[in-house]
């Protein structure tokens, strides 16, 4: 007899792994050489939950545009590279990554429920699922333990909640054991693409964790599904607060009416919109990216239509480990003919090219 499973692990049992299985779902796409090749580079995956948000199955729809392999991402600029932000060059135990003096994050493993076009650690997705091993967490934590500044801990990936409960006990129990740690924050995007992984079990098992706050990544106001919006109740109801850190994506939401609909309805549902991040540097997404000067654009048309608590922090993760700048008009420095003139938080002068795109 076939075993039953929890409904979230169906949807990945049942995930569309490939372009020739969209097909069998979407039979009307045209498949062409370039998506092919874009797919061998950089595989795919999606639920069939989220697949059921595709309104038309073509580029111009978001959630197709977000997951579907296309030939733009065999693009490859020079200023783009596998690990733009220098992640290994801080990363002083395998994945933990020590960037900022307070805070760090734990890559816990790297799958995800759906495999986002434009992942900035598409070099992890692309890799194996792997999950954090008992040993690499034991030198996590004892890295912890012996940088006692560090208050605030990101279990992120790939996607944490795709991990088992019990695997999800075992992570979060031992960073909570650590005295100096206060905050955890979990970063998923479960909310989106499998709400349904939201379960009461799992709920019990942040909120013995507490204080564990939820960041998610919604792009799109068609993500906001009652389905999802119950997840994320689920979450709040239990003192579990849940943030939203949305990519500005060109062709996909790189409007302000786009952006203003989706911070206003992420707010109506108790879910704060924290970041709106430019898209980075990173191999197989140059196509997606937009002008620095799109999101300044759509930051002040946002300020005078959304009341200051449905209002995002507009940032970029400069190269090469400088760390993220929140783009106020007044941070950008200068414009070059192949980029932007920036200042980051160290006062330091950094460059961030232009899409090669317009
Ligand atoms: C983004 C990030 C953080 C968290 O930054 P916040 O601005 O506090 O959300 C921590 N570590 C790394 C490596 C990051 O990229
Ligand atoms: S869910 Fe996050 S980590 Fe996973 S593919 Fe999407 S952007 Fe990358």
């Amino acid at each position: 007899m076939e075993e039953i499973l929890p409904e979230w692990q169906q949807q990945i049992k049942d995930s569309i792994r490939s372009l020739d299985a969209l097909l069998s779902v979407f039979p009307e796409i045209q498949i062409h050489e370039g998506m092919r090749e874009a797919e061998r580079k950089f595989p795919m995956s999606l639920t069939p939950y989220y697949a059921s948000l595709i309104r038309r199955p073509d580029f111009s729809d978001p959630v197709f545009a977000q997951c579907v392999p296309q030939q733009a991402e065999l693009l490859s600029p020079k200023w783009l590279s596998e690990d733009p932000l220098a992640e290994r060059s801080c990363s002083p135990t395998p994945r933990l990554i020590h960037r900022y003096p307070d805070r760090v994050l734990i890559i816990a493993t790297s799958a995800c429920a759906a495999y986002c076009r434009h992942c900035t650690r598409k070099r992890v997705s692309s890799q194996c699922d792997a999950a954090i091993s008992d040993e690499e967490l034991e030198a996590c934590v004892a890295y912890l333990k012996t940088h006692p500044e560090v208050d605030d801990v990101l279990v992120s990936g790939g996607d944490p909640l795709m991990l088992t409960d019990n695997r999800l006990t075992t992570i979060l129990s031992s960073i909570r054991r650590i005295e100096s740690v206060k905050v955890i924050r979990i970063a998923s995007r479960v909310l989106v693409t499998l709400p349904m992984r939201i379960t009461p079990g799992l709920v019990d098992i942040l909120r013995a964790n507490a204080p564990v706050f939820v960041n998610t990544h919604f792009n799109h106001p068609v993500e906001l599904t009652p389905t999802a919006i119950a997840a994320a109740n689920r979450l709040t109801d239990a003192g579990i607060p849940v943030a939203n850190q949305t990519v500005l994506l060109r062709k996909i939401n790189d409007s302000a009416e786009i952006i203003e609909k989706l911070c206003r309805q992420l707010f109506h549902n108790r879910i704060r919109p924290y970041y709106l991040f430019q898209c980075d540097l990173v191999q197989g997404i140059e196509h997606l990216r937009t002008p620095l000067s799109t999101g300044i654009d759509i930051m002040r048309q946002l300020r005078g239509r959304l009341s200051g608590m449905a209002i995002p922090n507009f940032a970029v993760d400069t190269p090469g480990a400088g760390g993220k700048v929140e783009l106020l008009p007044e941070s950008i420095i200068g414009q070059t003919a192949t980029g932007t003139l920036l200042l980051n938080s160290r006062g330091e002068k950094v460059l961030y090219p232009d899409p090669e795109i317009k």
